[in-house]
């Protein structure tokens, strides 16, 4: 989000088709089942092309999935059935895997009970939701990746955890409870119009001027987001892209009092409340496109660097955190300037998985306003 100075105009945004939408009333802190229920209708019927495009996507791995298991299960059915069946009795649990039936039902009631087969009791799995994650990995059970977490090790954690796409998997699926999004240490924190920094002035344990970067305001970041956005400015020159600069990176809580000043709803779609901007962080950064000079944040998008930044940030780990259409779900109008590290890593799976959102991404509520 943008940098504000007392006395200076609301931030105008240089996109207003979202700007003027009619922003939808934030979904209650309901529990995740109705949540995910409620996001799930929401994004359905919305009209976000590449939200239908993840749901036809999972619809056909799904599809795929229930297919494969029906045959393996008509191969299993067609060597064993006649030893299994007249034991145990096979079930088909009801996300539509095989077990075999050795605890429960027990096997008495099993055996009373005329064995099913596969294809007859194969019933299709109901249609998943958008949320809906393939089955994920205990990550929380991996040895490796709580003690990657209890020392800080980000990467490790996601290495250990299978991947960076597994590791969202079991968080976005609710599977993960070891993984803290609420927490600001770790770079896949995720803060929001309803996710606030906890404590409200919560501040990084370092940070630094990054290199390879010329700064305006000498701006800072966390270690490991100022590197990357030296490669990142490194590269954009390199592929003639141009030169960039850092316009603004970690803001206080008392340097977000004073820009925010007197707030409002006026300026709420583009400044944050004290508290609830990512530049507290220290992993956001805003960044202006330089030549004879530098130019404003709304003169980034029209720029090579502007391109460059949109299409290829996610390999230094960085992401676009405010995209156009968005605005129902992040809260903020579009800002191609706002730049959020989460690391290579995760930003990988964004882009590969074709996310748009954090919130999505993670599987959360959406932030379109705060809660109060
Ligand atoms: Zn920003």
């Amino acid at each position: 989000m943008r940098r504000r100075t007392a006395g200076a105009a609301p931030a105008t945004p240089a996109d207003h088709d979202t700007a003027s939408a009619p922003v939808p009333e934030t979904v209650p802190d309901q529990d995740p089942p109705v949540r995910r229920a409620a996001r799930a209708a929401t994004m359905l019927t919305d009209s976000g092309t590449t939200l239908v495009r993840h749901a036809r996507a999972r619809r056909a791995r799904w599809i795929g999935a229930i297919f494969a298991g029906i045959a393996a299960g008509a191969l299993v059915f067609g060597g064993a059935a006649a030893v299994t069946a007249a034991v145990t009795g096979p079930v088909i649990s009801a996300d539509g895997g095989l077990r075999l039936s050795g605890t429960d039902p027990t096997p008495t009631e099993a055996a009373a009970s005329p064995p099913p087969t596969a294809i007859a009791t194969a019933t299709p799995a109901p249609e998943p939701t958008v949320q809906a994650a393939p089955a994920s990995v205990d990550i929380c059970a991996v040895p490796a990746v709580t003690a990657a977490l209890g020392s800080g090790d980000d990467a490790a954690a996601i290495a250990a955890a299978g991947g960076a796409a597994a590791f969202r998997d079991a968080v976005a699926s609710g599977k993960a409870p070891c993984v803290a999004l609420d927490d600001p240490s770790h770079e896949w924190v995720v803060v929001n119009k309803l996710r606030p920094f906890s404590p409200i002035d919560w501040e990084p344990a370092s940070l630094a001027v990054p290199e390879g970067i010329q700064t305006l305001e000498g701006g800072t970041l966390r270690t490991g987001a100022a590197t990357a956005l030296g490669a990142l400015a490194g590269a954009v020159a390199t592929e003639g892209a141009g030169e960039i600069a850092l316009d603004s990176g970690y803001r206080s809580y008392t340097t977000q009092q004073t820009n925010y000043g007197d707030g409002g709803p006026s300026i709420e779609s583009s400044v944050a409340r004290p508290g609830y901007s990512e530049h507290q962080s220290g992993l956001a950064a805003d960044v202006v496109a330089c030549g004879n000079g530098c130019g404003t944040l709304d003169d980034l998008a029209a720029t090579p660097q502007g391109a460059w930044i949109a299409a290829n940030s996610w390999r230094y780990g960085w992401i676009v955190r405010y995209e156009s259409g968005e605005t129902d779900v992040t809260g903020y109008v579009p800002e191609p300037w706002h730049l959020r590290y989460i690391g290579p890593e995760l930003a990988a799976a964004y882009h590969d998985g074709g996310w748009h959102t954090l919130e999505e991404f993670f599987g959360l509520s959406a932030a379109p306003d705060y809660a109060g």
